[in-house]
């Protein structure tokens, strides 16, 4: 019996935290607040995550990622 196990990196969507100008493309758009975390799969289920969470302030416009401040978390 072969046992497939490896890892995968899961995102989430938080929702929409407020409209920021983006310092990459200067667009003023509703930035998205996203969560992420490495799990460990086994045939390709995750089973327990494997790292902390991750989370960070993304641009809709050209995916530019910031670190969360403090006043939004
Ligand atoms: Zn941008």
């Amino acid at each position: 019996m072969i046992i497939l196990f490896g890892t995968k990196t899961i995102y989430k969507d938080m929702g929409i935290v407020g409209n920021y100008e983006c310092s990459r493309c200067h667009n003023v758009s509703e930035w998205k607040f996203m969560e992420y975390r490495n799990w460990f799969t086994l045939f390709f289920i995750p089973v327990f995550p494997i790292s902390r969470k991750h989370e960070y302030l993304q641009c809709p416009i050209c995916n530019q990622a910031y670190t969360v401040p403090d006043d939004v978390k």
